[in-house]
C-alpha cells in the first residue's frame, strides 16, 4: 500500500501542476506541446508499470497487462510524434489529425486486454444476461451519443481525408464503455481492485475524447475543452498506478457461483434512465429524434423485453435448484437421524445449563432411562454435576477456530443407581457470533473394556512376579543342591582319604544318606510340581486305612529326627477314605518334614485323625516357629518362602506346600491351617470316605 501511496503522490503532483498551468494558459501554443509531453509521460508511467506487472504475472493475466502495455506503448509513440511535429512546424495539429487516428489505434489493444483479465465462474445464465447487459450499455450509449449529434460531430471535424474516420471514434469509444462494463462485470475479486483503476482511466480517455468533440462543436468553454483533450493523460496516469495496488492473493475460482455486488447490476439501469431522461429532455426541447437514436431505442426495448424473460426463466431456475436442494436435504435429514438413531454409540444434545435436548435411543438403553425421561433432564443425574459443569465451563471463551472436543472416562450413574464406566466426548456447537448454542455429545459404555484392562494388568503383575519367584527359585535350587553336593563329597572324601573306626564311619555315612535324602526329594518335588502343572498326575485311587498311612509316615518321618518326638492321636475305626495311598503318604510326609524342618529346636509333633462328617480330617501339629500372618496367604503358592534370617539355613523349594494342596484337592479335600508365631503351626486336611466318594461318582 505504501508503494502504491508513493506512485500515487508522483503521479498526481505533475497532474494537477500541469493542469493548473494548462487551465491558466489555455489556447497558447506552448501549452499544446506541455500537454502532449504530459500525455506521453502518462503513457509512459503506463507502459513501465504494466510491463512490470506483466512480467510479474503468468497466464491470462500476463497477457491482459501485456495488452495494456501495449496499448500505452502505442499512445507513447503518438504523443511523441505529436509532440515533435508541434515543435517542428509550430503549429498544433488539426483536430482529429493523423496522429489522433493512431490513439485511436491505442484502444483495440487496451479492449483487448481488458477482456483476456480471467473470468469469475459463471453463474447460471450469466453469459445470456451479460450479453443483454453490454447490449443495453451499448444501446443506451448508442441513443445518448445520436441524440448529442456526436457522430455527425466527429465527422464535421474530421479530418477531410475520410468520414469514416470521424465514426470511428465515437464506435470504438461505445465498444471499449461495452469492454469496461463487461470487465468489471466478469472480473475475479482479487483482481477487481487493480481492474477497476484500468477501467477507470480507459473510461476517463473514452469520454473525454468524446466529449472534446462535443465542447469543440459548441465553440465555447475552451478551458475545459483543454483539459478534456488532455484526457489521455489522465487516463493513463490511473492506468499506471493500477498495478501498483496491493494485490490479494489469488483465490482459486470459487465453485459455490459468487452473487454479484449489487452495482454491476444496477449499471445497465443507470444507461437506461439516461436514455428516458435524454428522450424526455429532447422532447421538451422539440428537438427531432435521428433515425441512429430511434433504432437503439426501439433495440434497447427489445433488449428490456429479453432482459424481463431471462429474469424470470432464472427465477423459476433458482426455485427449481431451491426445491431440489430442499429434497436432498430432507433426504439427509431422514439419512442423518436414522445413523444417530441406529448408532452403536450414545448420542446427546445438552443446553449449556446442561439439560438434555435430545438422545438417541442406544443413550436412553445405556442409562436405563426411556427416551421422553432423558429429554428435558438434567445431566446431574447420570453424571457427576461439578465434572461436567468444570468441562462446560472450559468451553465458555469464543471459539478461536481450533477444534474444539473434550474426551475422557467417567463414572455414570444408571436410571436405577447402578454405576458404570462410559467413554465421552463432547464438542460445542456454536452460533453465529461465537457463543455456545447446545453441546454435541457422544457415550460409550466402556466398563467390560476397563474391567478387560484391569484384569490384564493384574495378570501381567501375577506373571512378573511369577518370574521373578521362578528365578529366584532357580538360583536357590542350585545353591541348595551345591550344598547338600558338597556334604557328600567332603564327607565320602573324608571317609576315602582317612583311617577311621567303623563308628565314625557310620556318623559321616548318615550324614552322606541325609543330603542324599535332601537332594533326592528336592528332585521329586520339582518332577511331581512339573507332573502336576501340565495336568499329567494322575490318582490311582483305592480304599484304603488313613490311620495305617499317618503310622507309616510317622515311622519314616521319626528315622530323620532325633530332636522331635511324633505322637499320633488316631481315632479308631474310622472308616476307609477313597485316596491314592502314595500321593496321600507324600502328603503326610511333606506336612511332617515341614514341621520337622521348622521347629528347629526340637518338640512334640501330634498327627491326629477324626472323623468330619463325609470326610477324614487329618492334622499335622508342629510347636515350632509357627507362620507369619501376612504370609499365610501365600502359604500354599508355588515358589513361596517365608524370607526371614532363619529361610536361608533351612533347606526347601517353596513348592512342597503348593503340591501338598494340588493333590489333596484332587482328592476333592481341603487343606487349612492354623499358626501363631512362636507357639506352631496346626495343618489340617480332609479325604473324603469311600462310602461318599463312590455316591458322589455313582451320582456324577
Ligand atoms: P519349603 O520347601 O520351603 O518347605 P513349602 O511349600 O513346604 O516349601 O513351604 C513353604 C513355606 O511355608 C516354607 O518356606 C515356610 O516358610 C512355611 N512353612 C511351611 N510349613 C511350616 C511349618 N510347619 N511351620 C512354619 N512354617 C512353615
Amino acid at each position: 500500500m505504501r508503494r502504491f501511496g508513493l506512485a500515487a503522490v508522483c503521479v498526481v503532483v505533475p497532474i494537477v501542476v500541469l493542469t493548473t498551468y494548462l487551465l491558466l494558459q489555455a489556447g497558447h501554443q506552448p501549452v499544446g506541446v506541455l500537454r502532449d509531453i504530459g500525455q506521453a509521460l502518462a503513457a509512459l508511467a503506463a507502459l513501465a508499470s504494466t510491463g512490470w506487472l506483466a512480467r510479474r504475472s503468468t497466464g491470462r493475466v500476463r497477457w491482459a497487462w501485456a495488452l495494456l502495455a501495449v496499448s500505452a506503448v502505442t499512445a507513447l509513440v503518438v504523443e511523441v510524434a505529436e509532440a515533435a511535429y508541434t515543435i517542428g512546424s509550430g503549429a498544433a495539429p488539426r483536430f482529429l489529425s493523423a496522429a489522433d487516428v493512431a490513439v485511436a489505434a491505442a484502444i483495440p489493444a487496451a479492449i483487448a486486454g481488458l477482456l483476456l483479465f480471467p473470468r469469475e465462474v459463471n453463474q447460471y445464465g450469466a453469459l445470456r444476461r451479460a450479453g443483454l447487459d453490454v447490449a443495453m450499455v451499448a444501446l443506451s450509449l448508442t441513443f445518448i451519443g445520436s441524440a448529442l449529434s456526436l457522430p455527425q460531430l466527429f465527422v464535421r471535424f474530421a479530418s477531410p481525408g475520410g468520414s469514416w474516420i470521424g465514426l470511428a471514434f465515437p464506435v470504438l469509444d461505445l465498444v471499449l464503455l461495452a469492454a469496461i462494463f463487461l470487465a468489471l462485470r466478469w472480473c475475479q475479486a482479487w483482481l477487481r481492485a487493480q481492474i477497476a483503476f484500468v477501467a477507470g482511466g480507459l473510461a476517463v480517455i473514452a469520454i473525454s475524447d468524446s466529449a472534446a468533440v462535443f465542447l469543440a462543436a459548441a465553440g465555447h468553454l475552451t478551458a475545459l475543452r483543454e483539459l478534456l483533450s488532455a484526457g489521455s493523460m489522465y487516463g493513463f496516469a490511473l492506468v499506471a498506478v493500477a498495478p501498483l495496488w496491493p494485490q490479494a492473493p489469488e483465490e482459486p475460482i470459487p465453485e459455490s457461483h459468487g452473487d454479484m455486488p449489487l452495482w454491476s447490476d444496477l449499471i445497465p439501469y443507470v444507461g437506461v434512465t439516461a436514455v428516458a431522461v435524454t428522450a424526455v429532455v429532447m422532447s421538451i426541447a422539440r428537438q427531432p429524434m435521428t433515425a441512429y437514436a430511434a433504432a437503439s431505442a426501439g433495440g434497447l426495448a427489445l433488449v428490456l423485453l429479453g432482459s424481463h424473460l431471462l429474469s424470470r426463466e432464472e427465477a423459476r431456475h433458482i426455485l427449481r435448484q431451491s426445491r431440489r436442494a430442499e429434497a436432498r436435504m430432507r433426504e439427509r435429514e431422514v439419512l442423518l437421524n436414522n445413523v444417530v438413531d441406529h448408532a452403536p454409540q450414545g448420542v446427546a444434545t445438552i443446553a449449556p445449563e446442561r439439560r438434555i435436548v435430545s438422545a438417541n435411543p442406544r443413550l436412553a438403553s445405556m442409562l436405563y432411562a426411556p427416551l421422553p425421561v432423558l429429554a428435558g433432564a438434567l445431566t446431574d443425574t447420570f453424571l457427576p454435576e461439578s465434572y461436567v459443569a468444570r468441562v462446560f465451563r472450559s468451553f465458555a471463551a469464543i471459539g478461536t477456530g481450533a477444534p474444539e472436543t473434550y474426551e475422557s472416562d467417567c463414572q455414570a450413574r444408571r436410571a436405577d443407581g447402578s454405576q458404570f464406566w462410559i467413554h465421552w466426548s463432547v464438542t460445542p456447537i456454536r452460533k453465529a457470533d461465537g457463543t455456545i448454542d447446545y453441546f454435541l455429545a457422544t457415550f460409550e459404555d466402556v466398563t467390560a473394556k476397563r474391567e478387560a484392562e484391569e484384569t490384564a494388568v493384574a495378570n501381567l503383575a501375577q506373571l512378573e512376579k511369577l518370574n521373578r519367584l521362578k528365578s529366584e527359585f532357580v538360583s536357590m535350587v542350585s545353591h541348595e543342591f551345591r550344598t547338600a553336593l558338597v556334604g557328600i563329597q567332603g564327607f565320602s572324601e573324608l571317609i576315602k582319604d582317612q583311617d577311621m573306626e567303623a563308628a565314625e564311619i557310620k556318623i559321616l555315612a548318615e550324614e552322606i544318606y541325609n543330603d542324599s535324602q535332601r537332594l533326592n526329594r528336592m528332585i521329586t518335588e520339582m518332577l511331581d510340581f512339573d507332573r502336576l502343572e501340565a495336568g499329567k498326575l494322575r490318582l490311582d485311587l483305592k480304599r484304603l486305612d488313613i490311620n495305617q498311612l499317618a503310622r507309616d509316615a510317622i515311622e519314616h518321618a521319626a528315622v530323620s529326627t532325633k530332636k522331635h518326638t511324633i505322637q499320633a492321636e488316631l481315632q479308631p475305626g474310622l472308616p476307609d477314605v477313597f485316596g491314592d495311598p502314595d500321593r496321600l503318604f507324600q502328603v503326610l510326609t511333606n506336612l511332617l518334614s515341614n514341621a520337622i524342618k521348622y521347629s528347629p529346636t526340637g518338640g512334640e509333633i501330634c498327627v491326629g485323625t477324626r472323623l468330619n462328617g463325609g470326610a477324614v480330617e487329618v492334622a499335622v501339629q508342629d510347636h515350632g516357629r509357627g507362620i507369619p500372618p501376612e504370609f499365610i496367604n501365600r502359604l500354599f503358592g508355588r515358589y513361596e518362602r517365608y524370607e526371614d534370617k532363619y529361610a536361608g539355613k533351612i533347606i526347601g523349594t517353596g513348592l512342597g506346600l503348593a503340591i501338598t494342596r494340588q493333590i489333596v484337592e484332587m482328592h476333592g479335600g481341603r487343606i487349612t491351617v492354623d499358626s501363631v508365631v512362636g507357639r506352631g503351626s496346626e495343618f489340617r486336611f480332609t479325604v473324603p470316605l469311600a462310602s461318599t466318594a463312590a455316591s458322589i461318582t455313582r451320582s456324577a
